[in-house]
């Protein structure tokens, strides 16, 4: 039914007037530049206009089995119209976050059987802080809470999250957490324009965060969180052996090592957990959202090792043993069951065998285009990756890279492509059930726009 739908023109308006938008450019703030999204089906979205677009975005990063699926609609509906919601607090809980605290244990590595639910990423992250910080005060050990972060990593937009984070475009205008979080040098290492070595690098990257642990002192740090590849700060992808071998090193010292796999879980590296699969590891946390719910619901969760949990519970004072985190939305029974029939079609479609299959091919065609005058490099793993733009002079996030990046965001927005751009770069993170087809598509239309960028 359209007849209530209003026009483009007048929802461009409204927001406009209205609406603060998360990383809203504030210099623009009042002026009508916005693209109001209306509809949507498989991996296209249409504006209020009818206007289509091929979505590289895949939403942000968390649209992974496509739009309007009829059976997650399904499911949302029929645990709507049963049970809308319950509150998790205490020892109450709803049937759908049972199910899926269950299907979680079942695929998550090593002895990671417990499930925090959270309202989205940065819940999850928020509250993985402080399960760590449970964890060494369970032991007698309160001075153990500070919390070893890198440089252009990305965990989430509170206060919290965001001091974590190390996107230096975000660190403006705030009163961070410096007194307990600490940032390690980001650890993207691009083979095709480093100048060293990854052997090098992985050694430099090594004894920094050895000589960071002992300036800061192993006894007063809880834990390491880390994405396994860097998605909103740019795709970096550490050089070969980084991740385990900072795992060793926090096992070593006795640090919790939490894995925030809010982008490179559920699929986007071809697994539902890339941690385990792909990079060797046996974390004590890992952070999920996003393609948890393949974006149809807002929904988090941090999945906990046994030797935390039981730690936690068996050292918990007798006179308040509360663990006194968590959120109204936590685990909503509708969120829940919709998580619950995405891990069922990703498992009967075999959406992680597809990733696997396309992944590699998505990042071939990609990197042909690093034949363009405007593209500095481009980098990526399985269905995430960036273009990175620049004049030809210095490279990096300088004004005029930025301004040229924002060009080919535009020309490919009028070609019906939509990549999103970041500082210098545009970044792809398209839906898990794209086909070679449109794979191609997007690399034509992006080709097309940094030729005509140049
Ligand atoms: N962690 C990572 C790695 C993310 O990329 C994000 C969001 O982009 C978050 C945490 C925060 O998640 P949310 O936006 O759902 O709070």
């Amino acid at each position: 039914d359209h007849s209530n739908r209003r026009d483009h023109q007048s929802l461009i308006a409204a927001d406009a007037r209205h609406v603060l938008h998360p990383w809203a450019d504030l210099s623009a703030l009042g002026q009508a530049g916005s693209l109001v999204i209306s509809e949507a089906g498989g991996v296209r979205v249409k504006d209020a206009d009818g206007r289509s677009y091929l979505d590289a975005i895949g939403g942000m990063w968390c649209m992974t089995l496509g739009y309007g699926r009829e059976e997650l609609a399904e499911a949302m509906a029929e645990q709507a119209r049963q049970m809308a919601y319950y509150t998790p607090f205490g020892d109450i809980t709803s049937e759908p976050a049972t199910r899926l605290a269950e299907m979680l244990a079942e695929l998550a590595p090593g002895d990671i059987n417990r499930v925090h639910f959270t309202t989205g990423g940065s819940t999850a992250v928020e509250s993985a802080i402080r399960t760590a910080h449970y964890f060494f005060a369970a032991q007698g050990r309160p001075e153990k809470f500070h919390v070893l972060s890198r440089i252009n990593a990305y965990h989430g937009g509170t206060y919290l999250t965001q001091s974590l984070s190390g996107k230096a475009a975000d660190r403006t205008h705030f009163h961070y957490e410096a007194d307990f979080v600490h940032h390690l040098s980001s650890p993207g290492y691009d083979p095709d324009i480093s100048e060293i070595s990854a052997e090098e690098r992985l050694r430099q990257l090594l004894d920094e965060m050895e000589a960071e642990i002992a300036r800061i002192g192993a006894e007063n740090i809880a834990c390491f969180i880390a994405e396994p590849i860097l998605a909103s700060g740019g795709v970096l992808t550490p050089p070969e052996g980084y991740q385990k071998a900072t795992l060793d090193l926090c096992r070593k010292h006795d640090i919790l090592y939490i894995s925030d796999e809010v982008v490179t879980g559920f699929g986007r590296l071809g697994h539902f957990f890339a941690s385990e699969v792909r990079f060797g590891l046996a974390p004590d946390m890992i952070i999920t959202a996003k393609g948890l719910t393949s974006g149809y619901q807002p929904l988090g969760a941090v999945l906990i090792s046994d030797r935390i949990s039981d730690a936690i519970s068996a050292a918990a004072p007798k006179d308040k043993p509360v663990f006194s985190n968590g959120f109204t939305y936590s685990g909503h029974p509708v969120a829940c069951a919709t998580a619950i029939a995405n891990i069922e079609i990703m498992q009967r479609e075999d959406i992680c065998g597809h990733v696997r299959e396309v992944g590699p091919y998505f990042i071939d065609r990609l990197r042909a285009l690093t034949d363009k005058s405007i593209v500095y490099t481009v980098r990526g793993d399985h269905l995430m990756a960036c273009v990175e733009c620049w004049t030809g002079e210095e490279a990096g996030p300088t004004a005029r890279n930025m301004a040229l990046a924002q060009r080919v965001d535009q020309y490919c927005q009028e070609a019906g492509l939509l990549v999103r751009p970041y500082e210098n770069l545009c970044i792809l993170s398209p839906p898990l059930v794209i086909t070679r087809e449109d794979i191609d598509r997007i690399v034509a239309i992006l080709g097309a726009a940094l030729d005509r960028a140049t």
